[in-house]
């Protein structure tokens, strides 16, 4: 049968929604991370109360419960927003188009037999198979880590004491404690970073998993949110 590249009932693979950023990570994902086909530094951590389009609401809202995605390209040197830069497992088509085009003449996912569940279940022209997949439970840092992993309890001291909740009570409503205790966040969160490098030996590219955003990027992300009503 001739491709129909209007079509609208199949994926044309035009990597339209790839090029948009990558998909968060589920339980059902698990084992391409044990499998390392993605591995940590592919991925980055939004972490609870740091607001997301949520699809189904039509919003924007903080998140209830940590979110793993994967990253751009662009995101070891900076978090680009997702809008800006594509999942970094998209490879673009060759600047120089082939003469006899093939169907998919405008890139792949580079890990495409083995891709994420939303990925899987993402069709472009009817949506309710991607709505189940993201309904399913997510992966957390803790699920991907494992309980015995010595990285967990700093993870969760850099959760308490950079808690997103308390960054947005203190830009909500300040009192006079607020801009000193944002301060002491932001100082204790590059301090983490720095000091999980030098002394633990993590690579800077595994930092955005581990401990999301830096917090400066999160502070700013929040301010423009809440600024927005
Ligand atoms: S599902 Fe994605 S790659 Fe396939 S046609 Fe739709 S936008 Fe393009
Ligand atoms: S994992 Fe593959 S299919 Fe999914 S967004 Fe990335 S490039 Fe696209």
């Amino acid at each position: 049968m001739p491709h129909r590249p209007d079509t609208p009932n199949h994926c044309r693979r035009c990597g339209t929604c790839c090029r948009k950023g990558g998909p968060a990570l589920h339980q059902a994902d698990l084992t391409l991370l044990r499998e390392k086909i993605i591995l940590q530094e592919d991925l980055y951590t939004l972490r609870v109360g740091e607001p997301v389009h949520d699809q189904a609401a039509g919003r924007v809202i903080p998140l209830n419960a940590e979110c793993v995605k994967i990253r751009s390209w662009n995101a070891a040197k900076t978090l680009l927003a997702q809008s800006e830069a594509g999942c970094r497992f998209y490879q673009p088509a060759p600047q120089t188009i082939p003469a006899k085009p093939t169907v998919h003449p405008n890139g792949r996912c580079a890990i495409h037999e083995t891709k994420p569940i939303e990925c899987a279940a993402l069709k472009c022209w009817d949506t309710a198979d991607l709505a189940e997949a993201a309904a399913t439970p997510r992966l957390s840092r803790l699920d991907i880590l494992g309980p015995d992993n010595a990285l967990v309890e700093l993870v969760h001291d850099h959760e308490t004491r950079c808690s997103v909740a308390d960054l947005v009570r203190h830009l909500q409503a300040p009192t006079s404690e607020s801009a000193d205790l944002l301060r002491q966040a932001a100082a204790y969160d590059a301090a983490l970073r720095d000091l999980l490098q030098e002394k633990a030996g993590i690579l800077p590219d595994h930092l955005p998993f581990l401990l999301g955003r830096p917090l400066p990027e999160v502070v700013h992300g929040l301010r423009r949110w809440l600024a927005r009503g």
